[in-house]
């Protein structure tokens, strides 16, 4: 098994060779900080409107948006939080605009020319557990039948066929993606396109200077803009008025060699995505070279805003998740892992993107994807710019007027870590047919006495 901070996605993308770092004085209408996929979207948006100057610590695209499970979905799923959090015009909207942003990244990809490997062959969620029967039922109790339809035993095996699965849910919006060619192609079009990129770059200093004016320091350059875009994903957490808006956690992902008869085998042959329904899920899907790529959310949580060392690639996890992939699909016992890697996730509280601007002046913000960023930032891209224009429609779901709060550190990373065990033992317990004790049933209970959602 290869360890691989940036994924076997890059390398098969090809990766990129960097941009020229800023230098000097430079003045632009908005500046972008960050070139994951939300900040590249915004460009995208505003490409023709404003000039804009994207500013990238690393290279774009070389962060979570290149090395993720490329699960391109909608907020369907996520209609019982949206629901919860906002009424329901505004949640089915949200819901709404996520389907259009899923459609729009598969015709970008058709009239750009990237091929991204854009596949729309739905979502499945399956439940392994009485449990996540529950969590199924809530998403479909939640839902319309024309976008979420429920799928029996039969339903699902004849989809995917795993000895775990009892029964579950099919949304037919949502697609993967190859994740690194879908950044690397957002990123070179937006070049070509004549957006000025800077990589290398990374922002030290973000400063309000008026209400339509901020300076964004690097190293080497000092760039004046109108507005600003913060889309730097869990970096957020180093921001001071957002970082108690998200929690960093982290997930893994493994890859299997080639594996086509074993996918004939369980009928996997359609290409859809899969999750179970545990707070930490699995994400499971085929690869174009007929690979299972399976993924865990259940990493170590971050302490405060430190996010390098067991968040990006941990050997731990990375060997717990190869053990769950042969539970779910024994057929691959004693196949080849060919890769593994990690990355961190910005967990909002609500678990929905936040999306906004900052004490109504000329920094706005997107974070918070909480493992569902690929469709979603695409939305978030077009808010975004909307708001950088002063344009923005402040009445989309998406941008919350009370946000959630995760406590300060020492609390949050204590807090957190008791409770991931505690929802660790809980699933463990649940997947071989026993309900957790009182103690671990009191602790999960603590989040949402904060206001903080454990499940989708
Ligand atoms: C292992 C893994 C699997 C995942 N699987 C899925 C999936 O299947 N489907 C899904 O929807 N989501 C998934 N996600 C989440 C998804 O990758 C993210 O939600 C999405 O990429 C977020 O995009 P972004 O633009 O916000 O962030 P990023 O891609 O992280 O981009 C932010 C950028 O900001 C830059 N930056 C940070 N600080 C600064 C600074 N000070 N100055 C300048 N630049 C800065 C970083 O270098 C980075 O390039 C997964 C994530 C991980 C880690």
């Amino acid at each position: 098994m290869q360890h691989d901070a940036h994924g076997y996605w890059l390398r098969e993308a090809g990766g990129a060779t960097p941009a020229a770092p800023a230098a000097g004085d430079i003045d632009a209408d908005v500046v972008i900080i960050g070139g994951g996929y939300a900040g590249m979207w915004t460009a995208w948006q505003l490409r023709d409107r404003a000039r804009v100057v994207l500013l990238e610590a690393d290279v774009c695209g070389h962060g979570p948006s290149g090395r993720n499970g490329g699960f391109c979905e909608t907020l369907w799923s996520n209609l019982p939080s949206l629901r919860e959090r906002f009424d329901d015009e505004r949640a089915l909207a949200a819901a709404r605009a996520s389907s259009e942003s899923v459609r729009a990244i598969g015709d970008w990809c058709e009239s750009e020319g990237v091929d991204a490997w854009f596949r729309q062959a739905g979502f499945l969620m399956v439940s392994t557990d009485s449990s996540q029967d529950a969590v199924v039922d809530r998403i479909l109790a939640a839902s319309d039948r024309e976008h979420v339809v429920p799928l029996d035993a039969a339903g699902v095996r004849a989809r995917c066929d795993s000895p775990r699965f009892r029964r579950g849910l099919f949304v037919d919006d949502d697609a993967t993606v190859q994740p690194a060619r879908l950044a690397l192609g957002l990123r070179r079009r937006l070049l070509e396109r004549g957006v000025t990129i800077h990589e290398r770059s990374r922002v030290r200093a973000l400063r309000v200077t008026g209400p339509r004016s901020v300076i964004a320091e690097t190293a080497g350059a000092r760039v004046r803009a109108g507005a600003a875009v913060l889309a730097v994903n869990a970096a957020t957490r180093g921001v001071r008025p957002l970082r108690s808006r998200l929690s960093v956690t982290s997930s893994h992902i493994v890859l299997t060699e080639p594996v086509p008869d074993v996918l004939e085998q369980v009928r996997w042959t359609g290409g859809e995505a899969i999750t179970d329904g545990r707070l930490f899920l699995h994400y499971f899907r085929t690869t174009r070279d007929g690979r299972i790529l399976f993924g865990w959310g259940g990493g170590r949580l971050a302490y405060g805003a430190r996010l390098n060392g067991r968040v990006e690639v941990d050997p731990g996890i990375a060997e717990t998740v190869r053990a769950h992939l042969v539970d779910m699909f024994p057929a691959l016992a004693g196949r080849r892992i060919t890769h593994a890697w990690g990355g961190p996730i910005d967990v909002s509280p609500s678990h929905l993107p936040q999306i906004g601007t900052v004490d109504d002046g000329p920094v706005h913000y997107a974070f918070g994807f909480t493992g569902n960023g690929v469709g979603p930032s695409h939305l978030a891209g077009r808010v975004l710019a909307a708001l950088a224009l002063g344009e923005g429609d402040r009445t989309l779901a998406l941008v919350d007027p009370a946000p959630a709060v995760v406590p300060p550190e020492p609390l949050a990373w204590v807090g957190g870590m008791i409770i991931r065990g505690a929802l660790l033992r809980a699933e463990r317990l649940r997947a071989g047919g026993q309900q957790p004790d009182p103690v671990t049933r009191a602790v999960l209970a603590a989040p949402r006495a904060l206001g903080i959602h454990v499940s989708r």
